[in-house]
């Protein structure tokens, strides 16, 4: 990322070394963990820079004002945490172009009619904590607070706990109706993550609207016992059924046009080599083009993971750990900022965003800045720096005709 040193990305350079993860290969920056905390300040000193006022609301969400806070404000903003061994642009190129288009408008002697905000939000990824755009959903009120608390990570720690450690008061999770009041529109620019623009050879979308997803646990029960002692007839053994549901879940899904559904995440109980297995999770991530459709696909998965793991003489219990139906951004403030960037595509995605979150309670929009690998959620995921600038332009220009 070196050219980018001295150019309008430098903010991509500064935070490039951050969160580097040697095994995975890209970065992991989980939510409070060093490397988010390293962003989180480096995020501060930059906005300070720009004389934005930092502040931290009850949810661990990072506000950057320009101006006096809300009401009617324009924010812009994304996320700086990361999937583990995710890539470099998801989240922090939408942090930095609104970095960049607010110090740009400032440069150009620019005030502003109303106030304007750099919001970043907490926890996207769902990467400590398992749910998804948790900062956004806290914020409006999208997941129950207590629910949230005894949320845990890897190591058992609650959302709770976490929050303390990161100076934040537990009891005050939850929904934030002052600080959501704030925001009159919220504009999110974020990478690409498929290959829309790439088939469209355009730089820059907005979004026209987010697949239904959700997610679940499938939880594999079995018989732990003796690697050595067993006789292969008779065992209970969850591992090889976790391996049939996880074939049944692709088959499943791909016999159903549209249709989208990944194991990407297993946990086995207790994990010893010499041990056959008593129990394996596994993660479903499953997406349709309708919330019907979504339900339908798990439906189906459910009914032929049941079959699968009964061959092996084990149960599966299915629970759903999240659930975001269909999102569809306001058409017609689409069309206008569209129409303002001279025409732009308008494209659906199948990934989850806090503009998605935050579009039930404040009118929302997203522009996507072409990914010429169509891979995200990986080291490979990439931008052009060209195509940055075209997103940093187009961001710009909305900001300064909303502002
Ligand atoms: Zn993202």
């Amino acid at each position: 990322m070196s050219e980018l040193a001295h150019g309008t990305l430098a903010g991509l350079a500064e935070i490039a070394d951050i969160g580097r993860d040697a095994r995975r290969g890209g970065y992991s920056r989980q939510l409070w963990q060093g490397p988010d905390l390293e962003l989180r300040a480096w995020f501060a000193l930059r906005a300070e820079r720009l004389g934005l006022a930092v502040e931290t609301d009850r949810n661990g969400n990072l506000w950057a004002w320009w101006g006096t806070p809300g009401p009617d404000a324009v924010v812009t903003g994304s996320h700086l945490d990361s999937v583990p061994g995710g890539g470099a642009y998801d989240g922090p190129l939408g942090v930095v172009s609104a970095l960049e288009a607010v110090g740009r408008l400032q440069a150009s002697g620019f005030t502003p009619s109303r106030p304007c905000a750099v919001l970043v939000f907490a926890e996207e990824e769902g990467s400590r904590f398992g749910i998804a755009c948790l900062g956004s959903r806290l914020l409006t009120g999208g997941i129950d607070a207590d629910r949230a608390r005894a949320l845990t990570d890897a190591d058992g720690i609650t959302l709770a706990e976490a929050a303390a450690t990161a100076g934040l008061d537990p009891r005050r999770l939850g929904a934030d109706p002052e600080a959501l009041a704030r925001i009159g529109l919220f504009l999110e620019l974020h990478v690409e993550q498929g290959r829309g623009l790439i088939d469209l050879g355009r730089p820059v979308a907005v979004a026209s609207s987010i697949l239904a997803h959700g997610r679940w646990r499938l939880t594999v029960s079995g018989q732990g016992n003796h690697a050595g002692t067993t006789l292969m007839t008779g065992r209970r053994d969850p591992m090889v059924a976790a391996a049939r549901a996880i074939v049944a879940v692709q088959e499943t899904a791909a016999a159903i046009p549209g249709a989208r559904a990944t194991v990407g995440r297993l946990e086995v109980v207790p994990g010893g080599t010499n041990v056959i297995a008593s129990s394996v999770h596994a993660w479903l991530d499953a997406r349709c083009d309708t919330e019907a459709g979504t339900r339908a696909l798990v439906a189906a998965i459910t009914a032929q993971v049941e079959r699968a793991v009964s061959l092996n003489g084990c149960s599966v219990a299915v629970t759903e750990e999240s659930w975001t139906g269909t999102v569809a951004f306001d058409a017609a403030l689409a069309g206008r900022f569209a129409a303002a960037l001279g025409g732009v595509p308008a494209l659906p995605t199948g990934a989850g965003h806090d503009a998605g979150v935050l579009s039930a309670s404040v009118p929302s929009a997203m522009l996507f800045v072409r990914n010429p690998t169509g891979i995200s959620h990986s080291p490979e995921e990439f931008a052009e720096v060209e195509d940055c600038v075209a997103g940093i332009d187009a961001l710009e220009a909305l900001l300064r005709s909303l502002l």
